[in-house]
């Protein structure tokens, strides 16, 4: 059975989709089998992955509703060598049409159930807000994910993201833990960088991934080529690190 991980955080622009996509390709490199589950209607895993959100046939907006199954939304990442549930923005919708639905908190989950022995690693990436659709992620998951720029503001807001985790514990999904948080786009000249990165190891200890991920512009270039950081220059600092990442996480699942 597939361990499921979130990858969240409600700031935008923190490095979700880069992290999501880029450890998929590099558990990939690591012989897992991987599902990438796009979860925001901006829909840029799915473009980073290589597949284009225009003219989707089905996708995690149908999977949502139970209109379409995941067998038969998803796509390969070719480019990437794992699986993707696809969206665009009409994933919006779902977060209204959901509303009417019996236990809406949990389509995602019981969708996933179904394929969920087909994959070691499924990992989802959510929109930035605390919203219907990321408790739809946190219901499914076995674990969180998350990413933070080691900058001033970066505590700002997690202590939000911690008390929707502790509520979804205690009220919908008593599977769920916070697996770590991930330092991305680490500049190691700046002395904040090394201040912020020193504070979390102080407050969070075990709970801060070892893997740190640099800032390098071959990540950021990446998607628009519609391909992994990791695939596209496999030797550059960032692929090299969010392929470390892969590897830690692999060794964490088997403590899990
Ligand atoms: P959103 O909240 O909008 O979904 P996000 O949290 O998914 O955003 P990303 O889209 O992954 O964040 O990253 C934001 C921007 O930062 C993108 O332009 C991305 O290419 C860039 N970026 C992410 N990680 C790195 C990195 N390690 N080095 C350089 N650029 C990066
Ligand atoms: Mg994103």
């Amino acid at each position: 059975m597939a361990k499921i991980f979130c990858v969240a955080n409600q700031k935008g622009g923190v490095g979700k989709t880069t992290t999501t996509v880029n450890l998929a390709a590099g558990l990939a490199k690591l012989d897992q089998r991987v599902l990438l589950v796009d979860l925001d209607p901006q829909g840029n895993a799915t473009m980073g992955a290589g597949i284009n959100k225009a003219g989707l046939k089905a996708s995690t907006y149908e999977v949502m509703l139970g209109t379409a199954d995941v067998a038969a939304a998803r796509q390969r990442s070719e480019p990437g060598h794992f699986d993707v549930l696809p969206s665009n923005r009409e994933l919006a919708g779902a977060e209204v049409e959901m509303v009417e639905l019996d236990n809406r908190e949990r389509r995602l989950k019981d969708a996933l159930a179904v394929v969920d022995k087909e994959y070691d690693f499924i990992l989802i990436d959510c929109p930035p807000a605390l919203s219907m659709l990321t408790l739809n992620g946190l219901c499914a998951a076995h674990g969180v994910i998350i990413p933070m720029q080691c900058e001033y503001y970066a505590l700002e807001g997690l202590s939000d993201l911690v008390n929707t985790i502790k509520k979804v514990h205690a009220n919908l999904n008593p599977d769920l833990k916070i697996i770590g948080l991930l330092r991305v786009m680490f500049d190691p000249r700046m002395t904040l960088s090394q201040q912020v990165s020193a504070q979390l190891e102080q407050h969070f200890g075990d709970k801060v991934f070892k893997t740190i991920i640099p800032r390098n512009v071959r990540l950021a270039e990446a998607p628009s080529y519609g391909v992994p950081g990791v695939t596209f220059d496999p030797t550059s600092k960032g692929a090299q690190a969010y392929i470390a990442f892969g590897a830690e996480m692999v060794k964490r699942i088997k403590k899990m």
